[in-house]
């Protein structure tokens, strides 16, 4: 299927490798020129010279997407398209585990600003002008905590809970979806990336067992019987972001391999 993208712009958060080089790669496979985001300049480097062998445009931002110095960088990056983008994926670290009861302001505020903030920063910067251009596609990538929260990860579950209340608002708004702009969430369950490595790693020291134990009983849970790629994330991703999917806004999408286990 022709996705119809070809030339257009995308903005990536967080895309130096995992779920946001995912979509990046997805979205260049398609002819999209892609700005690509994220704080450590070497890994990020290595990510554009990867998506450089796609016959496309890419262009490298290190900076902090959370920071209004990091959104002024995208913004202004020689070469890109000011805040002209078709697309927009948004992304960032996620927050870290712990127990509510430790967590003061400061660690609400970093949160929120990184998981809710910051996403509608970006949509509030270019939605407007993708209605007038007639185009225009908003990704937001959460997580399954949205709709199965977990308890080690109030931070998260509280953050993206918030945006996803947002952007059920704002993708209705009559002024972007009779103009072509839609606004979706794409809620990962279990992907086998760093963040994933990561939250493995804890389980193993925490609980005394070996990383290859945690993987296979985590494993095990999933339906699908294994954990998601990055690619397959990013090609949902950049279903999303078609002229075919122009009639699907404001949705959650869970990509989970049957995870989930409600009906609705
Ligand atoms: P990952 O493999 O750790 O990749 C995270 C990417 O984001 C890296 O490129 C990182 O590069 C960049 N990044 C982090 N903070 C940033 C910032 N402030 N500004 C710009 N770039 C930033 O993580 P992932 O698994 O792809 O996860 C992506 C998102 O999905 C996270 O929010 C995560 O919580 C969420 N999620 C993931 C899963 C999963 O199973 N993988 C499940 C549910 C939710 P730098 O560190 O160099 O900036």
């Amino acid at each position: 299927m022709d996705l119809g993208l070809k030339g257009k712009w995308a903005l990536v958060g967080g895309a130096s490798k995992g779920l946001g080089f995912g979509c990046a790669q997805a979205l260049a496979r398609e002819g999209v020129h892609v700005v690509i985001v994220a704080r450590g300049a070497e890994t990020l480097e290595a990510a554009a010279t990867e998506l450089r062998k796609l016959d496309t445009t890419i262009l490298a931002v290190a900076a902090d997407i959370t920071t209004v110095a990091g959104r002024e960088a995208i913004w202004s990056v020689a070469g890109g398209p000011g805040k002209n983008f078709d697309i927009v994926v948004t992304n960032a670290g996620g927050p870290p585990p712990g127990d509510f009861r430790n967590w003061e302001r400061d660690d609400w505020i970093k949160a929120v600003d990184a998981n809710m903030l910051t996403p509608i920063e970006l949509i509030k910067a270019t939605v407007d002008g993708m209605a007038a251009r007639g185009f225009g596609r908003i990704v937001n990538i959460t997580s399954s905590a949205v709709k199965a929260p977990i308890d080690i990860l109030g931070l998260s579950n509280g953050a993206r809970s918030g945006l996803t209340g947002f952007v059920a608002g704002a993708a209705r708004t009559q002024k972007l979806a009779s103009n072509n702009v839609t606004i979706n969430n794409l809620l990962p369950g279990k992907f086998d990336t760093d963040r994933l490595a990561a939250t493995h790693k804890v389980a193993a020291e925490k609980m005394g067992q070996s990383l290859a134990d945690i993987r296979a009983v985590q494993e095990a849970q999933i339906p699908a019987g294994r954990f998601g790629n990055s690619q397959e994330f990013g090609a949902i991703c950049a279903f999303l972001c078609s002229v075919q999917a122009s009639y699907i806004t404001g949705q959650n999408i869970l990509p989970d391999g049957g995870l989930y286990p409600g009906t609705y």
